[in-house]
């Protein structure tokens, strides 16, 4: 049952008969007869001309690149702020495509829910002032602090089969619980789709997960992708959907196939997807979206939410879920994955603390009603053996309507019962905004429902082990506070005797509906732009700066690049972490010329060998953030030399931003990671590859480069990819060495007009 009322789902519902229609055109392209996985259906019915992406002889998945057209974007308040600066500068009067904005990384779980909400919406008061009032000039959906986190609200109210979404946050795939692709992007590429701006990527390899058998007794949907990440490893999924399908898919709730999709994201997947369920149809009824099942159940008819029969994937991993016990992964890395039969001794073997100090649930991964419903039912068979939680219990719910729901069925007053604290609807403890004053420095092992568990990330303690597991685990390991205790077998001794758990149960959805909770948390649906609106960013601030649009690096438009110097040669591995920090740096995200004092600040120079060290115009030495303004202040452009795979890592667009900021107009690589490479085109830096990767060591700091052929590129008459650098060493000596590039026909229009965005917005007004 529903108590919600029924959405205009005019907006959410999925454009079912273009996209069927598009599929149509996709199979006239592909060979006859071809089966297609329902991965491949969804990505191919958005291509926006399946003639140019799929004609042609040759492996589609892992070798062509998709231009897409995806249906909405989703944002998180600390990633919104590039993006939606971006966004400003292409002048565009509202989105393509319906977005929404969702404050939940920037509230810090410190008392409870409450207190920290209102302490947090005060420090954060200018970011969420202007997201928001981006959001009202933009027409963009805006939910406020204490509506939830991003994936829990996506997954109740905008996820749908068969849609295409991207959303600025690695987590973003566990919207593919409701058998549809959502894919996690930097900012750069929310804006493509933002702008109506082709969106690319590599066609992905796809790795068909088959599920038999049933789930038993405490093992859930969580385990089963704790199991499956130790399988894979955390690279085991990158460039691939990992799309789950056999007959043990259908008996899994809607929000226990989110969970699997969630932390398909450890294993580097670039998103999950599942076959469209009755189990799916129901939720979408009990939030509200009638409309979009009974179109989804149309769409299904015409076979498009689910895989054809016969269909190939690139490896097939079967797994028995009659088989699969409860597992706990970590420390460190979510796919150090052990049984729960065998954690016991994992721990003794590596000499782990086995006293757990602080046990969390909820989070984006594990607070749906099901999960809390059957944490509930353990809580009720400890309260009803005298028991209280042995350590800090905190429940983190995902969403208001969670929180709401939660209260209504008596389930919150039964976790406080037995000690649980109640935090803020938002990411808290997942993101490491916990004020958490107990075991600073100290080796100390905590228990989360959560999805990752690198070092620092939930307390900022180095030496904090976090196990991840499914919540009832988590739950009943607090009563016993022993991380040896294994709920399953043994028992906790209270004055009464031995107390041992029987297994947990639960209810998918709540059995008399679901409760909205405070609805002035959430943003009128479907909201009209309204261009009179003031963007609210203060001169002042040190958080947010409204960004400049670059100008271009072409005399007239187009030409060779001017001669520039090489400003540092950058030796081996150079992530996006190296080019712009994270950490205490994520504040200035929203601030170009605060975050670029951190480029390249961990960056190794190759010719002295020293961390974030360069040689300024005059010879001197000085940090390399330092250097680089000294070149910009003398109006001076520079190139770097970098090696191989320079920019893996995340898509983050600071990285590509911050260089051009400084006034870097061209960066010549052993390699680059393509994700970063594209990003360095959409900020107007022309990226190059060395023809012979030994030519790496014969630009040095200081030499003046000039490129050769370069003009032909940019007029369109050149017959080859190769562009030519003069090298002028100081000595006067002179050499040349052969490059490529990899420019497309926009991107070169991306260089001409400075950025993807100039290019963009003046593609609009004309
Ligand atoms: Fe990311 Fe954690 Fe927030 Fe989920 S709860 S969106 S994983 S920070």
């Amino acid at each position: 049952p529903s108590t919600l009322p029924i959405k205009d789902c005019t907006s959410i519902t999925p454009p079912y008969p273009r996209l069927l229609e598009t599929l149509e055109k996709v199979r006239n392209v592909l060979p006859k007869k071809s089966k297609l996985t329902l991965a491949e259906k969804i990505l191919y019915s958005h291509l926006r001309n399946p003639e140019e992406s799929l004609r042609g002889k040759g492996k589609i998945r892992g070798e062509r690149y998709l231009k897409l057209r995806p249906d909405r974007v989703a944002m998180q308040d600390a990633s919104a702020q590039m993006a939606l600066l971006q966004f400003m500068t292409c002048k565009l009067p509202s989105c393509a495509v319906p977005a929404s904005i969702h404050c939940d990384h920037l509230i810090q779980a410190q008392t409870g829910a409450a207190s920290d909400l209102t302490r947090s919406i005060e420090t954060n008061k200018e970011v969420f002032d202007f997201l928001e009032s981006a959001a009202q000039k933009y027409g963009i959906e805006f939910w406020r602090p204490g509506s939830g986190i991003i994936h829990q609200i996506v997954l109740e109210n905008y996820a749908a089969p068969g849609l295409l979404m991207l959303g600025t946050d690695s987590h973003t795939p566990n919207a593919g619980g409701l058998g549809m692709l959502a894919i996690g992007v930097g900012g750069a590429d929310a804006v493509d789709a933002l702008t109506d701006t082709p969106w690319e990527l590599k066609a992905p390899m796809i790795t068909g997960v088959k599920l038999t058998g049933q789930l038993q007794g405490w093992a859930t949907p969580k385990d089963l992708i704790l199991h499956l990440a130790g399988k894979l490893t955390v690279r085991g999924g990158t460039g691939r959907i990992i799309e789950y399908f056999g007959p043990g898919v259908p008996a899994q709730s809607c929000t226990g196939l989110a969970t699997i999709a969630n932390m398909g994201a450890e294993v580097g997947a670039t998103t999950s997807t599942f076959p469209y369920s009755d189990n799916m149809r129901q939720y979408l009824h009990a939030t509200g979206r009638g409309p979009v099942a009974e179109a989804a159940d149309a769409a299904a008819k015409k076979g498009f939410l689910s895989a054809d029969e016969g269909a190939e994937y690139d490896e097939v991993i079967e797994i028995n879920l009659s088989e699969l016990e409860p597992h706990l992964n970590g420390p460190f890395t979510p796919d150090l994955a052990t049984p729960l039969s065998s954690f016991s001794s994992f721990l003794n073997d590596n000499k782990y603390p086995t006293t757990l100090s602080s046990a969390l649930i909820g989070s984006c991964t594990n607070s749906s009603y099901e999960d809390m419903s059957r944490v509930a039912s353990i809580a009720e068979q400890a309260k009803a053996a005298g028991l209280k939680s042995k350590v800090p219990f905190l429940v983190t719910p995902g969403s208001e309507l969670i929180r709401a729901t939660v209260e209504k069925d008596g389930l919150q007053s039964t976790l406080e019962s037995v000690g649980a604290t109640v935090l803020a609807n938002a990411c808290g403890p997942c993101i490491g905004q916990w004020k958490r004053d107990e075991h600073k420095g100290e080796d100390n092992a905590i228990l989360t429902s959560f999805n990752r568990n690198f070092k620092a990330r939930n307390d900022g303690n180095l030496k904090t082990m976090n196990f991840l597991a499914s919540p009832e685990i988590v739950t009943a390991m607090a009563f016993s506070g022993d991380l040896k205790f294994n709920p399953t077998t043994d028992s906790i001794s209270t004055p009464n005797g031995p107390f041992k758990f029987t297994p947990p149960s639960g209810d998918r959805l709540p059995p008399t509906g679901y409760s909205a909770g405070d609805l002035s948390y959430a943003p009128s649906p479907s909201p009209v732009p309204q261009p009179q609106t003031e963007i609210a960013i203060s001169p002042s601030s040190t958080r947010l700066e409204i960004l400049e649009p670059f100008g271009t690096n072409f005399a007239n438009g187009a030409g060779e690049l001017p001669s520039m110097r090489c400003l540092m040669r950058v030796k081996g591995k150079c992530t996006t972490d190296h080019i712009s920090a994270a950490g205490a740096w994520l504040k200035y995200k929203g601030h170009l010329s605060n975050i670029s004092e951190n480029t390249l600040m961990t960056a190794v120079n190759d010719e002295s060998d020293s961390i974030n060290k360069a040689i300024d115009l005059e010879g001197k030495e000085d940090t390399i953030p330092n250097t680089m303004k000294a070149y910009k202040a003398k109006n001076e452009p520079w190139m770097l030399v970098v090696d191989d795979n320079y920019g893996e890592g995340s898509a983050r667009e600071h990285a590509a931003l911050q260089p051009r900021f400084y006034g870097g107009a061209m960066i010549v690589a052993r390699s680059f990671a393509r994700i970063h490479e594209t990003n360095l085109k959409k900020q107007g830096i022309l990226p190059l590859w060395f023809l012979n990767k030994a030519d790496y060591s014969k630009i040095s700091a200081h030499d003046v480069v000039q490129t050769k052929g370069l003009e032909k590129v940019m007029d369109g008459t050149s017959t080859t990819d190769v562009v030519l650098l003069e090298v002028t060493k100081p000595t006067g000596e002179k050499m040349v060495v052969e490059t490529r590039h990899t420019l497309s026909k926009d991107q070169i229009e991306w260089l001409r007009y400075g950025s993807a965005l100039n290019y963009i917005g003046a593609m609009a007004r004309q």
